[in-house]
């Protein structure tokens, strides 16, 4: 079958490779000059198949309140007289409830697992490095509060049967020896063992090798203007450079998606979540984190890419702007100088990024009421760690072969 993939990102890369791997003919159409040049090029690195939650939770409008007036806030709103932002907002505000974190985060621990699988049998097949390491998260707790209030985290992951360990000040800086430095900031800890880190930009550029080498066509600097769609089928895409035809489209665009969807009636609630992330070189490796490190005050995770280090974190409600701000800076230098003094921050690259967030934080992965016309988007905080899974899912819906892990519940469906 001929398909198209809208988005070269790590979500569409990885559809583009499985849907390939089963015999389509496949298109990938980007406006950026290569892969993973947008959201997927400097995110935190995580891949978080257990520490891997949505945002909406109990507790979380309160705590909301508090970051916005932090001097290094986690969170930033710019609201604006904008419907699809407050109408978003709305909704992540009404899955802040008991009952729906734990469906979301089922959801998504269920996708996240799978991915774990899909990332492992990639790994395998394709042999691509990209700075991976698989020693763990540590969520790492400032205040006694921060290590009391983690007690439904960890109900959640034995309930869920996902491996951690609850580590002491002692136990961090045996799993993180670069603390040693700052043991008196550290409480405690929360280990999260199978979790696995790794460059983002790396993977999608060596999967999309793979996947041209498995005759998938990339059209590059081509911007998708609309969805070709004629008596409820979907006919192919109109870019500015031509008509492309197809059987099937598969649309992969991030926090663009829902602006390409919404002239044919689909509202997807996806709206951008701007986060910030730094790369700092490595000058002194005993200095340096060895996996992820979550600094649980200011929601920034530090992760250790190779001979780099990679921070990132922040959530700005601002819309569709990528602008770099200072003081958005001076909180990432601030979190990782405190953990892990002594790196020469004069030297890192500075980067933001709009996460496609959905507001129950699970993507959308799945068929629509446009018959051939695909989403896997809206991966959010977490599109790296759920990439793999969601594009072997989509994989099998665009193919019409029964998934392995139930999909029902990730469609766009499940918005009514
Ligand atoms: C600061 C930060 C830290 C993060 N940390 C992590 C982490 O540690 N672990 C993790 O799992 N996830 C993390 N994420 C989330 C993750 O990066 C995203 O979920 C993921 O990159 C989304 O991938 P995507 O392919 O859906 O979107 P994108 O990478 O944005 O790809 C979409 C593509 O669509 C293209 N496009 C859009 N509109 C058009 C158009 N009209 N015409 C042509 N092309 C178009 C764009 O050029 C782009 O290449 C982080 C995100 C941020 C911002």
């Amino acid at each position: 079958m001929k398909v198209i993939v809208l988005g070269a990102g790590i979500v569409g890369v990885t559809s583009a490779y499985q849907l390939a791997k089963a015999g389509h003919d496949v298109t990938v159409v980007d406006r950026q000059s290569g892969p993973a040049l947008e959201t997927s090029f400097a995110n935190a690195g995580e891949v978080s198949f257990g520490y891997c939650s949505p945002w909406a939770a109990p507790g979380i409008p309160m705590k909301a309140m508090k970051w916005l007036f932090m001097k290094h806030a986690p969170l930033i709103l710019r609201p604006k007289l904008d419907m699809a932002m407050l109408s978003w907002m709305a909704r992540m505000l009404s899955n802040c409830t008991s009952e729906r974190y734990a469906i979301n985060k089922s959801r998504m621990l269920r996708l996240a697992d799978y991915s774990r699988i899909a990332l492992a049998d990639l790994r395998a097949e394709t042999g691509i490095a990209y700075d991976e390491r698989m020693q763990g998260t540590l969520q790492l707790f400032r205040t006694q509060q921060q290590l009391e209030s983690s007690a439904k985290d960890v109900k959640a992951l034995a309930a869920d049967g996902i491996p951690y360990e609850v580590l002491d000040r002692d136990g961090c800086v045996r799993f993180e020896p670069a603390l040693r430095h700052v043991r008196d900031k550290i409480v405690g800890g929360l280990l999260t063992p199978k979790d696995e880190t790794g460059d983002c930009f790396k993977f999608t550029n060596a999967l999309a090798a793979k996947a041209a080498a498995l005759g998938v066509r990339f059209a590059y600097g081509t911007t998708i203007k609309a969805l070709d769609v004629e008596a409820g089928r979907v006919r192919g895409v109109i870019t500015d450079r031509e008509r492309m035809s197809a059987e099937a489209v598969v649309v992969a665009l991030g926090s663009y998606s829902p602006l390409l969807l919404k002239p044919l009636g689909i509202r997807l609630p996806v709206y951008p979540v701007k986060g910030y992330s730094l790369t700092i070189p490595i000058t002194d490796a005993s200095r340096a984190p060895e996996s992820t490190v979550m600094d649980e005050t200011y929601k920034i995770a530090i992760t250790r890419l190779g001979d780099r280090i990679r921070v990132g974190g922040m959530a700005e409600i601002s819309g569709y702007t990528n602008d770099l701000g200072l003081a958005r800076r001076s909180t990432l230098e601030h979190s990782v100088t405190d953990l892990f003094p002594g790196g020469d921050i004069s030297k890192a690259s500075f980067w933001s990024g709009l996460r496609p967030m959905t507001p129950d934080g699970t993507p959308v992965i799945g068929p629509t009421k446009i018959a051939g016309l695909f989403l896997n988007t809206g991966h959010g905080t977490l599109g790296w760690t759920m990439s793999t899974g969601s594009a072997r899912l989509i994989g099998d819906l665009v193919g019409g072969r029964q998934p392995e892990i139930d999909a029902r519940d990730l469609a766009i469906s499940r918005y009514g």
